[in-house]
């Protein structure tokens, strides 16, 4: 009875993962490395789960017959154990530049806990490493436990190192997911070291995976694919929700590449593609706020919102993207260049919603289009 007790949330948990192991497979982009990154962590934390249920129930003298298997079950949990944290590194560290060129190199230090921490986990079948067995098929901390610990801690402390480090390049609802990622696990580990009879570690990482799935699910809704950038149904998302009266300064910016069709026609839609890319790229690198959307509505139109800006810093931001667009075109050995035409506009009280000052700054752009055009 104690024993059903103490895992049953294990089973609740890894009937979960289960059905959304399964639900992730079919419904996210394998081909994205941070979602089959993602699919790992959700498997191998099922698997500890599973193994976890398994060492609990093996460990009684009842069952001393199966003991080989009560040390494999214990052998394999404390190996997946940092591997999980480790790939949860990776899984960081992809996503931070999912959208980029420039890839930041893994730090092959990270494998060496891994490594170690593998060693010792195998000597413990013969009771010399982090664990033994006892005659009566009773597990027992070894004289290397401390070792998988000091694992978990060091990836604990460098993925949150990490993220400090990339803090610019994360959003604040990411910022907080993954520190949360590797806060609440670390906590709640050390409740299971000092009393090993509550089983917290991998119950509360499973329930973050979850949590993460949900952020990496909502995630995808408002992005696209393409660009990376946020889509259109955030734009409508943050029209739809805005608090107008609150609204203090907020400006929108609306964009669309010049002679786009062009660039389709002579050089094909791949090549099309590859240019909405690099604006997106240029896009992100030229506004370096926080406090911003950069939104592809559709086709080769970009919108952009800053809240609460001053005038003077959003034409600087504006300055940054026309210079680096004058960058790209010089440097890149494309045939063709980049030009786009904009609208600028700030919100106050004479629009009803940001859709009026939508249609306001597409005009604003549609004019300096047509001006540009009647200059030609
Ligand atoms: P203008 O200077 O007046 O803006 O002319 P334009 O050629 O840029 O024309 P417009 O903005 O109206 O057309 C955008 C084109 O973008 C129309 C469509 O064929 C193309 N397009 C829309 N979505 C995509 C996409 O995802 N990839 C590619 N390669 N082309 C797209
Ligand atoms: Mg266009």
């Amino acid at each position: 009875m104690v024993i059903l007790v103490q895992i049953q949330i294990n089973i609740v948990l890894s009937i979960l993962l289960i059905v959304l192991l399964v639900h992730a497979y079919f419904n996210m982009n394998r081909k994205r490395i941070t979602n089959r990154l993602f699919m790992w962590i959700m498997g191998l934390t099922l698997l500890t789960l599973i193994l976890e249920i398994f060492s609990v129930i093996l460990n009684n003298s009842v069952f001393n017959e199966f003991m080989v298997l009560h040390k494999l079950v214990n052998i394999i949990g404390f190996i997946v154990a940092p591997c999980i944290l480790f790939l949860g590194y990776i899984f960081t560290k992809e996503w931070v530049n999912r959208y980029q060129q420039e890839k930041i190199k893994v730090n092959k230090l990270l494998l060496l806990p891994l490594v170690i921490n593998g060693i010792v986990t195998l000597m413990s079948y013969n009771g010399n490493g982090v664990f033994r067995i006892t005659s009566e098929n009773i597990y027992e901390r070894g004289p290397l436990f401390f070792i998988s610990p000091c694992a978990s801690y060091i990836y604990f402390a460098y993925n949150l190192y990490f993220i400090y480090k990339y803090r610019k390049k994360f959003t604040y609802s990411e910022l907080s997911m993954f520190s949360l990622f590797y806060i609440a696990p670390a906590i709640l580990t050390s409740i299971q070291l000092k009393y090993s009879i509550y089983l917290t570690i991998w119950s509360s990482t499973a329930i973050i995976v979850v949590l993460t799935y949900i952020f990496i699910l909502n995630d995808q809704a408002y992005r696209d694919t393409l660009s990376g950038l946020q889509n259109r149904l955030a734009y409508e998302h943050y029209a739809q929700n805005i608090n107008y009266k609150k609204v203090n300064k907020l400006f929108m910016i609306y964009i669309d590449i010049d002679d786009f069709k062009k660039i389709n026609d002579q050089y094909g839609h791949y090549e099309g593609d590859e240019a909405i890319k690099a604006f997106a790229t240029l896009l992100v690198e030229s506004f370096p706020l926080r406090q911003k959307k950069l939104i592809r509505l559709g086709g080769d139109e970009f919108l952009i919102l800053l809240e609460e800006e001053q005038l003077e810093k959003v034409v600087d931001y504006m300055d940054n993207l026309t210079q680096n667009v004058e960058i790209y075109n010089n440097s890149e050995k494309k045939a063709y260049g980049l030009r786009f035409s904009y609208g600028m506009a700030c919100y106050t009280e004479a629009y009803e919603s940001l859709y009026q000052l939508l249609e306001y700054v597409d005009q604003l752009m549609y004019d300096q289009k047509e001006s540009k055009k009647s200059k030609l």
